[in-house]
């Protein structure tokens, strides 16, 4: 789709590039489509005189200086709503996985130590009948609260800022974010990452849950104060942990927490299916040039820039 119009320089490595590499190539550059794992800052930004439109292939953009973006009067695309479902499907998964301790079981059975049936092997806990609680009601938040129907769950979240009337509608009941943390059986995270959602999860929040508690994580990583969830995870202060994203990312492959066997890390793959990466590219593609005909992008997380 780019190439029809523009002339593109594409990164081809695995590893993000360099910083001076995306300071060479901006220093030229009408456009940039990057990745969460771009840090676009301030300073980046400032290197970028020609730079019109910054078109981010995710729904998250913690990674990028929106407000040094804005004014400079650049728009700053994302994929909100395509991932929302296949997101959601993920954090269902992790929830049964970790309930149930999938991962666990299946390196027992591929490392020959299955012996017998036990009466209380690999004992894990109902998902059917158990209370989930969501920090965040948004998009993503609603998602996973639909799709606790068919497990006759209880669902209750923290969210200031969503429509009460709407969580009614889906059986969903509003608690304090304190009240959330000491009710749920499961607590599954779908803030954005902000300044005020930075270790949202720390040892006085872990302290609050349930002993039996498994906490599922597909926000961003630093939501969750790393070192706490260890502490809390290494004395069974909560049962359980599933992280799609970690901080930092990727996770050093030495963290205490990959040595325990109740905590379930996967790479940031939540949105990961066939369907969603390919609509996300496509999204962040028209949102490039969009941007770049100087027309409003479909998809803005500064739409401010159009006001200005
Ligand atoms: P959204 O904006 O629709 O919902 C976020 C909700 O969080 C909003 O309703 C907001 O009011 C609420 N919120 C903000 N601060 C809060 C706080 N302190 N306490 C409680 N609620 C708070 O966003 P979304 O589309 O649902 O996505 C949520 C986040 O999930 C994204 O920002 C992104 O970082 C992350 N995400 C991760 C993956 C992945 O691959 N793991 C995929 C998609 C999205």
């Amino acid at each position: 789709m780019l190439r029809e119009t523009c002339d593109v320089t594409v990164w081809q490595e695995e590893l993000p590039p360099p910083r001076e590499v995306i300071r060479r190539e901006l220093a030229e550059a009408d456009g940039l489509l990057c990745l969460l794992t771009d840090p676009i800052d301030a300073e980046v930004i400032g290197a970028a005189p020609k730079l019109k439109v910054i078109s981010q292939m995710a729904v998250g953009f913690d990674n990028i200086d929106l407000a040094a973006a804005t004014s400079r009067g650049i728009p700053v695309g994302y994929t909100p709503g395509v991932l929302t479902e296949t997101t959601a499907d993920f954090a269902f998964a992790l929830l049964m996985a970790a309930a149930r301790r999938i991962s666990e079981a299946e390196r027992y059975a591929r490392a020959g130590k299955w012996k017998t049936w036990g009466p209380t092997l690999l004992m894990g806990f109902d998902v059917h009948g158990a209370t989930l609680g969501i920090i965040g009601f948004g998009r993503i938040g609603r998602a996973v609260a639909w799709r606790t129907r068919g497990f006759a769950m209880r669902v209750i979240y923290h969210d200031p800022s969503t429509d009460s009337d709407v969580a009614r509608q889906m059986g969903a009941e509003a608690l304090t974010f304190e009240d959330v943390l000491a009710e749920s059986d499961f607590l599954s995270l779908h803030v954005p990452l902000t300044p005020q959602t930075r270790h949202l999860i720390d040892a006085r929040a872990l302290g609050l849950m349930k002993p039996t508690a498994v906490l599922i994580n597909t926000s961003r990583g630093p939501v969750v104060d790393q070192r706490a969830l260890y502490d809390a995870l290494a004395t069974y202060r909560i049962a359980y942990a599933a992280l799609d994203v970690t901080d930092p990312e990727p996770i050093a492959p030495d963290d205490p927490l990959l040595m325990l066997d109740n905590c379930l890390i996967v790479p940031h793959i939540a949105s990961s299916s066939v369907q969603t990466r390919t609509r996300m590219a496509v999204i962040a593609a028209e949102n490039l040039l969009a941007g770049l005909r100087g027309e409003r992008m479909p998809h803005c997380a500064n739409p401010a820039v159009y006001s200005q």
